[in-house]
Protein backbone atom coordinates (compact mmCIF):
# COMPACT_ATOMS: atom_id res chain seq x y z
CA UNK A 1 0.00 0.00 0.00
CA UNK A 2 1.21 3.19 -1.30
CA UNK A 3 -0.59 5.61 1.64
CA UNK A 4 -0.80 9.28 1.51
CA UNK A 5 -2.64 12.15 3.60
CA UNK A 6 -4.64 15.11 2.77
CA UNK A 7 -7.69 16.19 4.96
CA UNK A 8 -10.28 18.02 3.09
CA UNK A 9 -10.11 20.15 6.09
CA UNK A 10 -12.49 22.69 3.68
CA UNK A 11 -15.15 20.21 3.41
CA UNK A 12 -18.32 20.52 5.49
CA UNK A 13 -18.10 16.78 7.13
CA UNK A 14 -14.57 17.49 8.02
CA UNK A 15 -15.44 20.97 9.52
CA UNK A 16 -18.39 19.11 11.77
CA UNK A 17 -15.66 16.89 12.99
CA UNK A 18 -17.88 14.25 14.68
CA UNK A 19 -16.85 11.51 15.70
CA UNK A 20 -16.89 7.51 16.47
CA UNK A 21 -15.56 4.20 17.41
CA UNK A 22 -14.84 2.42 14.22
CA UNK A 23 -16.90 -0.67 13.87
CA UNK A 24 -16.07 -1.79 9.90
CA UNK A 25 -14.89 -0.37 6.59
CA UNK A 26 -17.40 -0.03 3.35
CA UNK A 27 -15.88 -0.09 0.34
CA UNK A 28 -17.58 2.19 -2.50
CA UNK A 29 -16.30 3.21 -6.33
CA UNK A 30 -16.75 6.52 -7.73
CA UNK A 31 -19.80 5.72 -10.71
CA UNK A 32 -17.71 7.87 -13.11
CA UNK A 33 -15.20 7.25 -15.48
CA UNK A 34 -12.15 9.12 -14.11
CA UNK A 35 -9.32 7.29 -12.48
CA UNK A 36 -7.05 10.02 -11.17
CA UNK A 37 -6.92 10.60 -7.42
CA UNK A 38 -6.05 14.59 -8.43
CA UNK A 39 -9.89 14.64 -8.87
CA UNK A 40 -11.21 13.85 -5.80
CA UNK A 41 -8.48 14.93 -3.72
CA UNK A 42 -6.60 18.59 -3.70
CA UNK A 43 -5.11 20.50 -4.02
CA UNK A 44 -2.18 19.38 -5.84
CA UNK A 45 0.48 18.06 -3.04
CA UNK A 46 3.13 17.64 -6.10
CA UNK A 47 2.18 13.94 -6.92
CA UNK A 48 -1.42 14.16 -6.63
CA UNK A 49 -1.56 15.93 -9.98
CA UNK A 50 -4.39 18.41 -10.03
CA UNK A 51 -8.19 17.92 -11.18
CA UNK A 52 -11.12 20.52 -12.35
CA UNK A 53 -12.98 20.47 -9.13
CA UNK A 54 -11.86 18.67 -5.90
CA UNK A 55 -13.97 17.30 -2.79
CA UNK A 56 -11.64 19.96 -0.30
CA UNK A 57 -14.54 22.27 -0.87
CA UNK A 58 -17.58 22.85 1.75
CA UNK A 59 -20.22 20.60 -1.05
CA UNK A 60 -18.17 18.63 -3.35
CA UNK A 61 -20.78 19.01 -6.69
CA UNK A 62 -23.26 20.55 -4.72
CA UNK A 63 -23.36 17.40 -1.94
CA UNK A 64 -22.63 16.86 1.45
CA UNK A 65 -20.47 13.91 0.91
CA UNK A 66 -16.87 13.06 2.56
CA UNK A 67 -14.86 9.75 2.62
CA UNK A 68 -12.39 8.70 4.58
CA UNK A 69 -9.79 7.71 1.91
CA UNK A 70 -9.50 7.69 -2.04
CA UNK A 71 -7.55 5.19 -3.90
CA UNK A 72 -6.88 5.87 -7.72
CA UNK A 73 -3.81 7.14 -9.95
CA UNK A 74 -1.18 9.63 -8.61
CA UNK A 75 -0.12 11.82 -11.69
CA UNK A 76 2.98 9.67 -12.93
CA UNK A 77 0.13 6.83 -13.15
CA UNK A 78 1.03 4.62 -10.28
CA UNK A 79 -1.94 3.88 -7.28
CA UNK A 80 -1.87 5.40 -4.12
CA UNK A 81 -4.11 5.36 -1.01
CA UNK A 82 -4.74 9.07 0.01
CA UNK A 83 -6.15 9.25 3.57
CA UNK A 84 -8.71 12.65 3.33
CA UNK A 85 -10.53 12.31 6.94
CA UNK A 86 -9.42 11.01 10.39
CA UNK A 87 -10.36 7.64 10.68
CA UNK A 88 -12.15 8.15 13.44
CA UNK A 89 -14.06 10.92 11.84
CA UNK A 90 -17.99 10.22 11.24
CA UNK A 91 -17.80 10.28 6.89
CA UNK A 92 -20.23 11.45 4.56
CA UNK A 93 -20.36 7.92 2.40
CA UNK A 94 -23.34 5.60 3.01
CA UNK A 95 -26.19 7.96 3.26
CA UNK A 96 -29.25 6.15 4.78
CA UNK A 97 -31.56 3.24 4.38
CA UNK A 98 -34.50 1.90 6.81
CA UNK A 99 -31.72 0.62 9.60
CA UNK A 100 -30.21 3.68 9.44
CA UNK A 101 -26.49 4.87 8.16
CA UNK A 102 -23.52 3.01 8.24
CA UNK A 103 -22.09 6.26 8.68
CA UNK A 104 -22.24 5.83 12.60
CA UNK A 105 -19.90 3.31 12.46
CA UNK A 106 -18.07 2.79 9.46
CA UNK A 107 -15.03 3.91 7.74
CA UNK A 108 -15.48 4.69 4.28
CA UNK A 109 -13.36 4.74 0.82
CA UNK A 110 -13.92 5.43 -2.72
CA UNK A 111 -11.83 3.56 -5.34
CA UNK A 112 -11.64 5.76 -8.24
CA UNK A 113 -13.35 4.00 -11.74
CA UNK A 114 -11.80 4.13 -14.82
CA UNK A 115 -14.13 2.91 -17.79
CA UNK A 116 -14.27 -0.83 -15.68
CA UNK A 117 -12.76 -2.60 -18.74
CA UNK A 118 -8.77 -2.54 -17.67
CA UNK A 119 -7.90 -5.19 -16.15
CA UNK A 120 -4.31 -4.00 -15.17
CA UNK A 121 -5.94 -1.25 -13.18
CA UNK A 122 -8.52 -3.34 -11.36
CA UNK A 123 -6.23 -5.84 -10.07
CA UNK A 124 -3.70 -2.62 -8.83
CA UNK A 125 -6.55 -0.72 -7.16
CA UNK A 126 -8.25 -3.89 -5.88
CA UNK A 127 -4.89 -4.96 -4.00
CA UNK A 128 -4.61 -1.63 -2.59
CA UNK A 129 -8.25 -2.02 -1.44
CA UNK A 130 -7.08 -4.97 -0.04
CA UNK A 131 -4.06 -4.02 2.39
CA UNK A 132 -5.67 -0.55 3.05
CA UNK A 133 -9.06 -2.46 4.49
CA UNK A 134 -6.01 -5.14 6.16
CA UNK A 135 -4.23 -1.83 7.68
CA UNK A 136 -7.88 -0.36 8.94
CA UNK A 137 -9.30 -3.84 10.72
CA UNK A 138 -5.87 -4.27 12.07
CA UNK A 139 -5.26 -1.27 13.49
CA UNK A 140 -8.94 -1.00 14.64
CA UNK A 141 -9.03 -4.61 16.27
CA UNK A 142 -11.82 -5.42 13.77
CA UNK A 143 -12.19 -8.82 11.94
CA UNK A 144 -13.36 -8.81 8.28
CA UNK A 145 -15.10 -12.55 8.10
CA UNK A 146 -17.28 -10.99 10.87
CA UNK A 147 -21.40 -10.27 9.45
CA UNK A 148 -21.32 -6.62 8.35
CA UNK A 149 -18.15 -5.59 9.74
CA UNK A 150 -16.68 -5.36 5.62
CA UNK A 151 -19.04 -4.51 3.11
CA UNK A 152 -19.70 -2.71 -0.19
CA UNK A 153 -21.93 0.20 -0.71
CA UNK A 154 -24.19 -2.22 -2.18
CA UNK A 155 -24.39 -4.97 0.63
CA UNK A 156 -24.92 -2.12 3.07
CA UNK A 157 -28.27 -1.00 1.09
CA UNK A 158 -29.39 -4.37 1.35
CA UNK A 159 -28.77 -4.58 4.58
CA UNK A 160 -30.72 -1.17 5.74
CA UNK A 161 -27.84 0.96 6.93
CA UNK A 162 -26.84 2.96 3.46
CA UNK A 163 -28.91 4.58 0.20
CA UNK A 164 -29.41 2.34 -2.91
CA UNK A 165 -26.37 2.34 -4.73
CA UNK A 166 -24.72 -0.76 -7.09
CA UNK A 167 -21.32 -0.25 -6.40
CA UNK A 168 -18.91 -2.27 -5.99
CA UNK A 169 -20.93 -5.51 -7.43
CA UNK A 170 -20.73 -3.16 -10.52
CA UNK A 171 -17.79 -3.58 -11.23
CA UNK A 172 -15.59 -6.03 -8.78
CA UNK A 173 -17.73 -9.43 -10.35
CA UNK A 174 -16.49 -8.21 -13.91
CA UNK A 175 -13.03 -9.62 -13.14
CA UNK A 176 -14.10 -12.48 -11.40
CA UNK A 177 -14.12 -11.09 -7.75
CA UNK A 178 -16.69 -10.74 -5.15
CA UNK A 179 -16.26 -9.28 -1.70
CA UNK A 180 -16.67 -12.72 -0.06
CA UNK A 181 -13.46 -13.16 -1.90
CA UNK A 182 -11.67 -9.20 -0.56
CA UNK A 183 -12.98 -10.04 2.93
CA UNK A 184 -10.85 -13.58 2.56
CA UNK A 185 -8.12 -11.64 0.78
CA UNK A 186 -8.09 -8.78 3.69
CA UNK A 187 -8.05 -12.14 6.29
CA UNK A 188 -5.04 -12.96 4.52
CA UNK A 189 -3.39 -9.98 4.29
CA UNK A 190 -3.70 -9.96 8.37
CA UNK A 191 -2.60 -13.18 8.74
CA UNK A 192 0.55 -12.34 6.67
CA UNK A 193 2.01 -10.14 8.74
CA UNK A 194 2.53 -8.06 5.87
CA UNK A 195 0.34 -5.22 7.12
ZN1 LIG B 1 -20.95 4.19 -2.70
Amino acid sequence: MDLHQLYLTKNLCYIAKKTMVPAGVMVHSTGANNPRLGRYVGPDDGVLGSGPNHWNTAKPNGQEVCVHAFIGKLKNGSVATYQTLPWNYVGWHAGKGPKGSANRDHIGFEICEDDLADGAYFAAVYREAVELTAYLCRTFGLDPLAKGVVICHAEGARAGIASNHADVLHWFPKFGKSMDDFRREVRQTMDGGGI
